[in-house]
């Protein structure tokens, strides 16, 4: 039954995204009895030895997945995204001032809860419309910045780094919700990389966060204690009661990117997929539009507009719905249709969106 129903329908939605359907038939499962347990990974103690394995696998087949330095710590937080906008201030902004690129909605948040813990410094000119990243050559580092921090993909407008950042020696910092392990990346460069499972890990309630161990340990006296990085590190993620579920189940999707190719595969994909969506969208020589500068488009979320009219748009979305592809509306603040590609969609559920894309141009242009 629930096969069928994976096998028609296709979620394009932004958050939570689409998981992958052989991680939530293992999950269904196990649900009623996890391993030898004989209770639901929902009623399990997270002092139970059980849960304490299921934290350190999970550490571990992410250290193996990104091959993660000695000198870095697997940590889980709870507070999503946003709790971590508040955590990295407390505990890294110690010298009271830190950069911020800003390049969009998130990062334009994360910038703004900073400043009630310290000194925020623009390193980009600000932009009303966020459709491209600001030419390097108009960036301002700080000296005196305990960080600068950046958005590798930024969700709402589709727009998304395609290398790292040069900080002359400052530490830095990057959200990576929306595209995190869609990508090798090279650990080493950064002082500290997180990423809230809904985009494309997990479900919601769970934040991954990889940090350079000696970032640990500095956090501001005010604090809050499941925010201090000293204090979830030393108790390894379990200070007070984690949500054991998601921890189990972002633990089952690096299991599953370990047996399908990996970050290097997903890359690919990723690529493909991506690639398949913005080629139509060029050829429909303005029907489709995608307001974001090339150079930076992302793989992971496309916004277009369909001729700039909310009719056309609607129909597009009521038209895919009855083809069953769900959650393609773009995001309230900037309109138009949001197509997101998470590792989870696979290279045909981006054919079968390429198709109807194809077909709704040839219908209406
Ligand atoms: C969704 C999102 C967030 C916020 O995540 P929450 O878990 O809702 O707090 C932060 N950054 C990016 C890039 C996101 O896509």
């Amino acid at each position: 039954m629930s096969e069928k129903i994976s096998n028609k329908v296709i979620n394009f939605g932004a958050g939570p995204g689409k998981l992958p359907f052989e991680v939530l038939k293992d999950v269904q499962n196990e649900l009623l009895s996890y391993g030898n347990s004989k209770i639901s990974i929902l009623e399990m103690s997270h002092r139970s030895n059980d849960f304490k394995k299921i934290v350190e696998n999970a550490q571990k087949r992410l250290t193996e997945i990104l091959n993660i330095p000695e000198n870095y710590k697997v940590m889980f937080l709870q507070g999503g995204g946003t709790g971590l906008f508040a955590a990295i201030p407390l505990n890294m902004m110690t010298t009271g001032s830190a950069d911020y690129i800003v390049t969009g909605t998130w990062s334009a948040k994360a910038a703004k809860e900073a400043s009630k813990y310290g000194k925020v410094n623009f390193v980009t000119p600000p932009t009303k419309t966020y459709t491209e990243i600001p030419n390097k050559s108009t960036w301002t580092f700080n000296p005196n910045a305990s960080y600068v921090y950046y958005c590798d993909n930024e969700t709402i407008h589709g727009i998304e780094f395609h290398d790292i950042p040069e900080t002359k020696g400052i530490p830095l910092v990057v959200d990576m919700s929306s595209n995190f392990l869609s990508k090798p990346i090279k650990i080493s460069k950064f002082a500290l990389i997180f990423a809230g499972a809904q985009k494309n890990v997990g479900p919601a309630g769970i934040t991954v966060v990889i940090v350079r161990k000696d970032f640990i340990g500095s956090a501001m006296p005010i604090c809050p204690s499941i925010f201090d990085f000293a204090v979830v590190s030393a108790e390894n993620s379990i200070h007070n009661t984690p949500p054991v579920f998601q921890i189990y189940f972002v633990g089952q999707v690096f299991e599953w990117i370990h047996k399908n190719g990996g970050v290097e595969n997903m890359n690919i994909l990723a690529s493909k997929k991506s690639k398949l969506i913005y080629d139509i969208i060029e050829e429909s020589q303005g029907f489709y539009l995608c307001p974001i500068k090339k150079d930076c488009r992302s793989r992971m979320n496309i916004p277009f507009r369909i001729k700039n009219n909310e009719e056309l748009e609607n129909a597009f979305v009521a038209g895919a719905i009855a083809l069953n592809m769900l959650q393609l509306k773009g995001h309230r603040s900037v309109g138009g249709i949001r197509a997101s590609l998470y590792n989870a969609v696979t290279f045909e559920d981006a054919q079968v969106l390429a198709n109807y894309m194809n077909k709704f141009y040839k219908e209406n242009n």
